[in-house]
């Protein structure tokens, strides 16, 4: 059986993801910060699909908490496969001269640093196993800006730029680096004001389910051709 990290699974995409993985035949790590009950949760419904669920608590932004997730997963079923980037906040909308250095720091460490800590870690196992499948959760914000802010939209940004340069680094390894950039998607993310608001600004009338990120992810991973790309789930909002 194959084995799949995703970060910050015990809700929403990540969650999602961890479902779609345990369905198709991975081994499902869920990994949470804090909210340990749902988490538990998730690993349950892993199981009912007839999977194998790793649970472990860990917040991505720290540098030790992310090494030992990815060693947590190495000790107890001696491989990563897949390693999706998905935990990430949402920071409330701000213009530039109000973002305090404190805030972008958390959104970076989050949704940037966490991925890179991740990534680094997991990185290491796949070179040494020649083989290895990264997805990083990115955003129509890192294409578009978005309408959150420089902090958001530069954490997410950045996401691509690091996915690319992983995917020339890593090829001849024989791992495979991508992206998936969702327009607004059906979580606790956002509020129920700004899903009523969102899904009018989509050609498709609506937002993304969660499920339809997830399903992008396993194409990005089961497609062995593609490295290096960004498939956009947004329902028409951004096209390139
Ligand atoms: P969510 O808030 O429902 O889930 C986020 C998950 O990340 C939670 O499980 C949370 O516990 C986890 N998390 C947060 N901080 C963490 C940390 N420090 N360490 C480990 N886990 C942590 O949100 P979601 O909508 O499922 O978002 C998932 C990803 O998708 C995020 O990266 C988000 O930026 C991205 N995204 C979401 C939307 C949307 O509209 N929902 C749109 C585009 C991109």
């Amino acid at each position: 059986m194959k084995s799949a990290l995703i970060t910050g699974s015990s809700r929403g995409i990540g969650k999602a993801i961890a479902l779609e993985l345990a369905e198709h035949g991975y081994s499902v790590v869920i990994n949470y910060d804090r909210d340990e009950m749902i988490a538990h949760e998730t690993a349950r419904m892993v199981k009912e699909l007839g999977s194998e669920a790793l649970l472990i608590k860990a917040d991505v932004s720290w540098k030790d908490d992310a090494e030992n997730l990815i060693q947590q997963v190495m000790d107890e079923w001696g491989k990563i496969d897949v390693l999706v980037n998905n935990a990430g906040i949402l920071p409330k909308a701000k213009r530039i001269e109000d973002i305090p250095d404190q805030e972008w720091d958390r959104v970076m460490g989050i949704n940037l640093r966490g991925a890179f800590y991740c990534s680094r870690a997991a990185a290491k196992y796949m070179k040494k196993e020649r083989s290895g499948n990264i997805v990083y959760i990115s955003s129509i914000a890192g294409k578009d800006g978005g309408n959150v802010g420089a902090h958001y939209a530069a954490s997410k940004a950045g996401l691509l730029g690091m996915m690319k340069a992983l995917a020339k680094e890593l090829a001849p390894y024989n791992i495979r680096v991508n992206a998936v950039a969702p327009g607004p998607v059906d979580t606790e993310f956002l509020t129920e004001d700004m899903k009523q608001k969102l899904a009018k600004m989509s050609l498709m009338g609506r937002i993304a389910k969660p499920e339809e990120i997830a399903h992008a992810v396993r194409f990005l991973i089961e497609n062995e051709h593609i490295t290096g790309e960004t498939i956009n789930v947004n329902g028409g909002r951004y096209m390139e």
